[in-house]
């Protein structure tokens, strides 16, 4: 059978984005400025809330991760944003994938509660450790996001290299990957999102709000739970002036 040439990510043309969060309350603000309409799930296992609209020439779906069927907890982690990408993918066909949320971020780096950033370069795992040469790369990420810089201007945001990892806290030998690296923003998702979107040839680029600062003595989880309403609120209206600009005209994924 005559395989399809795989397209150039670049040249993609944006009349479809899917934004995918983790927490319903990062998204909730998102959905109510942009008047999204909650769609019927896309999928009865998983049960991802979706939430769909046109943001002039856009098609915007938003998805969450949905919820842990024991505890009832939302779903964070590398895990089930791996699983909502490869599904967001499949289903929902986006010419651009956004993963916004909440982050750690570094004083070191200069960040603030509330700081947002657009992903740069590759995007890291500093909780993957394989001390093997040939698997280095798998354990460390390096995902490639698209490059971004004027939907960071059009977000208000700066670029930062982002680093994903399955816990909030994080140990020494972690902190001393993300310097080294010169991360800018510590999550538990975006990576995973990257090399799903990578592999599917789909351009992806993760937008990150502050709600805690890893190199600070407060522990992050007391500044996370403090912050997020107010910090998932600034994003919001931060990604609503993002996908506004991309719904202006067609873009393509090379000109963002
Ligand atoms: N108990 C919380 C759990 C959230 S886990 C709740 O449900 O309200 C933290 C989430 O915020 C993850 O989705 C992660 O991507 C993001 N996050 C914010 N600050 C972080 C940090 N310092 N390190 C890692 N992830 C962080």
């Amino acid at each position: 059978m005559p395989t399809r040439p795989a397209r150039d990510p670049a040249e993609i043309t944006i009349e479809r984005v899917s934004v995918l969060y983790a927490l319903e309350s990062e998204a909730t603000p998102l959905v109510e400025r942009l008047g999204l309409q909650e769609q019927p799930a896309v999928d009865p296992q998983l049960r991802p809330r979706h939430f769909a609209g046109t943001v002039g020439t856009l098609h915007v779906d938003l998805l969450t991760l949905g919820r842990d069927p024991r505890s009832g907890t939302e779903r964070v982690g590398t895990d089930a944003a791996t699983m909502g990408a490869y599904m967001g993918v499949r289903k929902l066909s986006p010419d651009l994938l956004l993963n916004a949320g909440t982050c750690g971020g570094f004083e070191a780096e200069g960040a603030a509660v509330g700081t947002i950033y657009v992903s740069r370069g590759d995007l890291l795992f500093h909780d993957r450790r394989i001390p093997i040469a040939a698997f280095r790369q798998q354990a460390e990420g390096r995902w490639p996001g698209t490059p971004a810089p004027r939907l960071a201007q059009a977000i208000g945001a700066r670029e930062g290299v982002v680093s994903s990892g399955n816990s909030l806290d994080c140990l020494p030998g972690e902190l001393e990957f993300m310097r080294r690296e010169r991360v800018c923003a510590k999550d538990m998702e975006a990576t995973a999102i990257a090399q799903v979107c990578v592999q599917c040839g789909v351009p992806f680029v993760a937008v990150k709000a502050v709600t805690d600062l890893v190199d600070h003595p407060e522990p992050v989880q007391d500044a996370f739970l403090r912050n997020l309403r107010m910090v998932s609120a600034l994003l919001a209206e931060r990604m609503e002036a993002g996908v506004r600009w991309l719904g202006a005209h067609p873009r393509r994924a090379g000109d963002l």
